[in-house]
Order: C-alpha cells, then sequence, then structure tokens
C-alpha cells in the first residue's frame, strides 16, 4: 500500500509514511472484507460508511504538518483508522463520530492495540468538541456544505483545519488556516465523502 499507492502519488513525509506502516489498516476492517484492506478503494465499515481510501486519508493526514505535540480534533471517527494514523503523529487525538455502534467499535479496537492518547464522543461533530478546545489541527472526514463556524472557533491561532468542501457527490479538500485571527483557504484537490450530518453539515437546521 505504502510503495505502491501512497509513494507514487507524491506522499513524501517519512513520518507519515511510517505511520501507515506501522498502523495494520486491517484491524480497521470487518473480517470479511479483510481482502480489500489495503486495497486502492474505500471499503464500507457498516451503517452506510466507509474507510477513506489509503490515499486520501495520507494526503489529509501530510496537510496537517504534524510535528507530534499537538492536540488533534477528528470529526468522523468511522472505523478509527484516521484516528490510529494521528495517534502516531500528535500527543492527542479527541474523535467525535454520531453513530454509536461505530465509536464503540472503534473504542474497541484502541484498547485492543493500545492507543491511550485518543479519545472518543458520541455526539454531532459539526458542534466540535467546545470542552477540550482549543485544537492545533481539526480534521473532518465527511463532506461538508460550509465550513462549520464552531470549528473554526475551537481552532487555535496558527491551527490548520482540513476538509471535504462542497457538494453532497462531489467536494474540494480545503485547508483552513487562522493566523492573526483572520482565516485564509487553500484548494487541494477533488474528492468524494460520505455527508457530514449535523447541525452545520447537511440537513442543518435553520433556526
Ligand atoms: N475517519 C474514518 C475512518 O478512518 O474510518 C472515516 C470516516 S467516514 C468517511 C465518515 C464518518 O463521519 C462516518 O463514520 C459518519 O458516521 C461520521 N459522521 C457523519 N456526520 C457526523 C457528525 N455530524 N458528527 C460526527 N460524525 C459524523
Amino acid at each position: 500500500m505504502v510503495e505502491e499507492q501512497l509513494i507514487p502519488r507524491g506522499i513524501k513525509n517519512q513520518k507519515v509514511l511510517e505511520a501507515f506502516r506501522t498502523v495494520e489498516r486491517h484491524n480497521f476492517i470487518p473480517a470479511d472484507l479483510w481482502e480489500s484492506a489495503y486495497a486502492d478503494f474505500p471499503v464500507p465499515i457498516g451503517w452506510g460508511q466507509t474507510i477513506s481510501q489509503p490515499y486520501i486519508v495520507a494526503l489529509m493526514t501530510e496537510c496537517l504538518d504534524l510535528m507530534g505535540e499537538e492536540k488533534v480534533l477528528e470529526i468522523g471517527t468511522g472505523s478509527g483508522y484516521q484516528a490510529a494514523i494521528l495517534a502516531e503523529l500528535a500527543k492527542e487525538v479527541y474523535s467525535v463520530e454520531r453513530i454509536v455502534s461505530l465509536a464503540k467499535s472503534a473504542e474497541l479496537t484502541f484498547n485492543e492495540l493500545g492507543y491511550s492518547n485518543i479519545k472518543i464522543k458520541v455526539d454531532d461533530g459539526s458542534l466540535g468538541w467546545p470542552e477540550q478546545a482549543p485544537f492545533e489541527r481539526i480534521i473532518v472526514t465527511a463532506a461538508t456544505p460550509i465550513v462549520p463556524l464552531p470549528l473554526v472557533e475551537q481552532l487555535k491561532e496558527k491551527g490548520k483545519l482540513i476538509l471535504p468542501l462542497g457538494e453532497t457527490f462531489s467536494q474540494v479538500l480545503t485547508i483552513i488556516e487562522k493566523k492573526q485571527g483572520k482565516i485564509s483557504s487553500t484548494s487541494v484537490c477533488g474528492c468524494v465523502f460520505v455527508p457530514l450530518v449535523g447541525k452545520y453539515g447537511y440537513n442543518r437546521q435553520v433556526s
């Protein structure tokens, strides 16, 4: 996976590549789909959700520029694979998932694999995790039509937020940076994610 999918497509950060060699992806995938665990496409994890294509997980991780001391917020725990990769590269990972069964299963996997620096909460992640804010990095692993305001508010000065921004079936991976209180955005590439379902995602309630 690392040699055939990540390096040829331009993932260069050696620490990121090492994390992908260390975290065994099949541990995050239902046993009946293990033959696809290292394949070059998203894999179903139940409840209509997917574990993203390895290259997209690597690209988003590389874009976060992690140095090792960061407190990271992930929205969309899913299988827990992205959180485990982040836990190899940052100090603490806080991950929010709206589907209870996925959160429970990911928590079990983290315990089995010995990840003590990942905390999970079941909630609408479009609201962030205000009690634990601010975060140096935030990663949203579900598609959102707007940049959720609470996430911008919970991002630390000089922090980075990466998210798939756009329509239901077509988004642009976007990096939001906060410098001296000002927000800038950079487009990375096109992508397709399952929707972020919540107040600041799809089906958001208009008050
Ligand atoms: N990062 C995951 C992994 O490594 O397996 C993949 C995430 S999957 C593409 C998107 C996840 O976002 C799904 O598990 C879905 O239930 C979750 N999700 C969607 N809306 C959400 C919300 N408002 N809050 C938290 N999680 C949400």
